[in-house]
């Protein structure tokens, strides 16, 4: 038997899977994964004393017992896992990976197919290569659909993420300027997700597309793919779609060209308008009807500090903080220039992982606010403060100091965008607002 044979047939026994001692049930199956300052063999044996059925590890010393299963490298056994399982499954999974609102779009896809199915969608943000696996290794018996998202900040990584899911349909939501410093740039951006696309060619898998997306419709050309549904704002595609209403939440008038619907949603920024299409495109292609499609959407809240907008005591919060590049900083400050309000402002942080072009992009992203009609702008950073002489606004070098300014000079009335990169940390002056 093979090793990945003798840890499934462990893992049919108890499909439980754990990479953290903090997080051990009975019975579980602990893999003991390296990251750059751990190396989880040494809680190896504190995962079977809190209760897991047996380790696997990858360095002979930490074999004490026969509970203990020693492998080459404990990632690709994860990875080998999960792929096996999901060779077991005989269902449609659906990767779904882009630049920019991968998370909003599984989830909002999952909203739409769990008004017909049973379905299962990567949990948070749980999509690189240890996330994949382990929302693959999650998926159980009674799953009809399965939506999974894939991320990544280099070339090959979509490659080995499709090995794991397998999708036999996919999806990207967007190419765009996120991680700019791993993909090698714009293009290297575009090529890193058509890896996807690869796949889907190789498998003969279903691919939604946006047709108002050149740049993912050139990209699909490239491919040679053939099986391609598409949704956007023209006449021709199978879902056509148009933004009745983005102040401040999201309104679309739809049409699958037998039946035209109105969906109103609990989302704001006019950017969610492709990946609501992207939802109702997916829901219509699985046999759904409108009224099941717009429940789905309908009932949806966002909770997770992307684009949901917040009722302070003295403002209104558009929470984005939860991360940012050029291209959904770009698209928040479009989204928030139409907005109605008697009072605009926009606090945002620095945005990371853009590497060369990290002072070029800050500064055009600085350009676009000060041309955005806004009352105040706040930077904060250090890559946007080296700007502080060249645009109008108030900069601060921390948020901590941003935190300073602002109990001196509340802010009321007003509405404000709350964005930055994730380690911007930005959640810290909510409640300062
Ligand atoms: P991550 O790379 O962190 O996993 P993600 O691709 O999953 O990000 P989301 O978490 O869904 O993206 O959204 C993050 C932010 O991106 C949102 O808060 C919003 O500002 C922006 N965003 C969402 N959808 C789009 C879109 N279609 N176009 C541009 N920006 C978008
Ligand atoms: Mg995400």
């Amino acid at each position: 038997m093979s090793t990945t044979e003798e840890l499934y047939q462990h893992f049919l026994k108890n499909p439980v899977i754990s990479t953290d001692t903090r997080n051990i049930s009975d019975g579980c199956i602990f893999f003991a994964l390296k990251g750059d300052n751990f190396n989880a063999n040494t809680f190896a044996a504190q995962a079977i004393d809190k209760g897991a059925s047996f380790a696997v590890v990858d360095e002979a010393e930490y074999v004490t017992s026969e509970r203990y299963l020693l492998v080459e490298d404990t990632l690709s056994a994860l990875q080998d896992l999960a792929s096996h399982h999901r060779k077991q499954l005989n269902i449609p999974v659906i990767g779904l990976t882009g630049s920019n609102g991968k998370t909003t779009s599984k989830e909002l896809v999952n909203a739409v197919l769990a008004e017909r199915y049973k379905t299962f969608a990567t949990f948070g943000n749980l999509n690189n290569h240890i996330g994949v696996p382990l929302s693959i290794l999650s998926i159980g018996s009674d799953v009809e659909i399965a939506v999974i998202e894939m991320g990544a900040n280099h070339q090959k990584e979509i490659e080995l993420l499709c090995t794991i899911a397998q999708p036999t349909h996919g999806i990207i939501t967007n190419v765009g300027m996120a991680h700019l410093d791993g993909f090698g740039g714009f293009e290297g951006v575009k090529k890193g997700k058509a890896e996807l696309y690869a796949y889907l060619k190789e498998t003969q898998g279903y691919t939604f597309i946006n047709r108002d997306n050149s740049h993912l419709m050139e990209m699909s050309a490239a491919a040679g793919l053939s099986k391609l549904i598409f949704y956007g704002t023209e006449n021709g595609n199978t879902i056509k779609g148009e933004l009745k209403s983005s102040d401040p939440f999201i309104e679309v008038v739809w049409t699958n060209h037998e039946i035209l619907s109105t969906v109103k949603t609990n989302l704001t920024g006019s950017y969610n308008f492709e990946n609501i299409l992207a939802s109702i495109c997916i829901g219509d292609f699985f046999d759904m009807n409108p009224e099941e499609i717009n429940n789905g959407l309908a009932n949806y809240q966002p909770q997770n500090n992307r684009s949901q907008l917040t009722k302070t005591e003295s403002n209104t919060v558009i929470c984005d903080f939860y991360n940012a590049n050029p291209s959904s900083m770009s698209a928040a400050l479009d989204n928030i220039a139409v907005l109605t309000a008697d009072k605009k402002i926009a606090i945002l942080g620095d945005m990371f992982e853009l590497g060369a072009e990290s002072a070029g992009q800050h500064k055009l992203i600085a350009e676009q606010a000060v041309k955005s009609g806004l009352d105040k702008i706040i930077f904060i950073g250090k890559y946007f403060s080296v700007l502080s002489n060249d645009y109008a606004g108030v900069f601060f070098e921390t948020p901590a100091q941003a935190i300073e300014y602002l109990a001196e000079n509340k802010i009321t009335n007003s509405l404000v965008l709350l964005k930055g990169s994730r380690g911007m940390k930005l959640e810290s002056l909510l409640a300062y607002l």
